[in-house]
């Protein structure tokens, strides 16, 4: 065997969400082999596990790594300022190397906060399958298309998004490209359709914003005399392989679409508070049958990419919103953070738990921590106590990425550097110099 991690509390997520008291576990050749009380044999690397939880890990079904190098450039201003003074201005001087060193940086910190998959939608896409390759993260990819509304543009949008997917869907790969068509509001109808039918020949997600705000649908009812959802789900666009982030502002009906078409929900509590744009229905969701995953959306909005924050932030928004401590509770959180997460991108079979016969995506928490002491119940501590600096330990594919909060991949003063450097660039080129402390 390759790895074997001794005596841990084994949070698995599988189906019974069990959680395995003292147990070990053993990866070979990338895949979990056996999770027992006692493993006997030799590994290449013995973990001791005492006094950890191992548990899946994340999966952020909602990024824009790139904007990492935007981080804190522009807060607290109105979502239509925000995007028209501040970030649109800095996305139209993006170059290739701006996008390699914020998707760098973004892994780097995801990493150590214990996220091992991402799904990512921007621009230059290779850029962040280069930092994927690099860093030893798995993500998701898709190249945000849109037309504003041109459907002469359409055919070439699409075909500059669909390239990535040949490019690639390989076998055995950390990297699936899928497509990102960015909104309703932004793609002609010819585009969403169109883009319909290239994911059902190719067999692949959508990753799409909807309903972010509450001027969305207003927008939407005026010029197309349907609300987001209804609109998508008259072009035929809505099906099982839709994964719509936001999903703030919906109707009781378009909820009741959404389970019918088995379209997957990217929820992002911390963007939609800092942005001020709305509380998303995630219990009605529940409810409902509608599958949550959870995102922490680009760097811009957050403007953290740690998971932790983002369960934590989660639980309390939607328990002070409906005024009641007993909805989406910590179990659920845990499950939309990793489970949920691989369901959404379609990975359930290869990620999202720790049973055997899955590929080896597993995290460790140090459990030595004043934050994290007594253990009561491991899962509340998670969501509630614990933060993305207390992960020990990375393992991502069967590869150990991350030892004692050494990432062992890339290197991290020479990100931070490269971030910086990329950063006043960018800031240069578009007038924010002053922006850099
Ligand atoms: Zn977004």
């Amino acid at each position: 065997m390759d790895i074997l991690i001794k005596n841990g509390i084994v949070i698995t997520m599988d189906k019974e969400r069990r959680i395995l008291k003292d147990f070990s576990i053993s990866i070979t050749d990338g895949i979990i082999e056996e999770i027992k009380p006692e493993i006997k044999g030799e590994a290449d690397f013995v973990i001791d596990a005492s006094r950890k939880i191992v548990m899946p890990g994340f999966v952020n079904t909602h990024t824009h790594l790139a904007m990492s190098l935007f981080r804190g450039v522009a807060d607290d201003l109105p979502l239509m300022r925000w995007l028209q003074e501040e970030i649109w201005p800095m996305e139209k001087k993006l170059e290739a190397n701006h996008v390699y060193a914020g998707a760098l940086l973004g892994c780097l910190e995801m990493i150590k906060t214990g996220t091992t998959c991402f799904n990512d939608m921007y621009f230059y896409m290779d850029e962040v399958a280069r930092s994927i390759e690099e860093s030893g993260m798995r993500g998701v990819i898709s190249y945000a298309m849109f037309d504003f509304g041109d459907e002469s543009k359409a055919d070439d949008i699409l075909k500059e998004g669909g390239k990535s997917i040949k490019k690639y869907n390989v076998a055995g790969s950390r990297i699936k490209a899928v497509l990102g068509p960015h909104a309703p509001y932004t793609c002609s109808e010819k585009l969403l359709v169109k883009t319909a039918e290239m994911a059902k020949k190719h067999n692949t997600l959508i990753h799409i914003h909807v309903a972010e705000t509450k001027e969305e649908v207003e927008t939407s009812k005026k010029e197309k005399g349907k609300t987001p959802f209804e609109y998508l789900d008259n072009i035929g666009f809505l099906r099982d392989n839709v994964l719509a982030s936001h999903s703030t502002w919906v109707t009781e009906k378009e909820i009741k679409i959404l389970k019918k078409r088995n379209v997957k929900v990217a929820h992002n509590p911390t963007s939609n508070m800092k942005i001020g744009c709305g509380v998303a229905p995630i219990p009605e969701y529940i409810e409902n049958g509608v599958l949550v995953s959870l995102g922490t959306d680009g760097a811009a909005s957050n403007n953290s990419l740690d998971m932790f924050q983002e369960m934590k932030i989660c639980a309390l928004l939607h328990k002070i919103n409906k005024r009641d401590a007993s909805v989406v509770p910590a179990e659920k959180v845990l499950e939309f953070a990793t489970i949920n997460g691989a369901r959404a991108l379609g990975l359930d079979n290869e990620i999202g738990s720790v049973e055997v016969g899955k590929k080896a995506d597993v995290i460790l928490v140090d459990l030595d921590r004043p934050n994290l002491t007594p253990l009561t119940n491991p899962v509340s501590h998670l969501v509630y106590s614990a933060r993305g600096c207390d992960v020990d330990t990375v393992i991502i594919d069967g590869k150990i990425v991350m030892e004692d909060r050494r990432v062992r991949t890339i290197d991290q003063p020479q990100v931070l550097n490269f971030a910086m450097e990329q950063a006043r660039d960018l800031y240069q080129k578009t007038a924010k110099e002053d922006k850099l402390f």
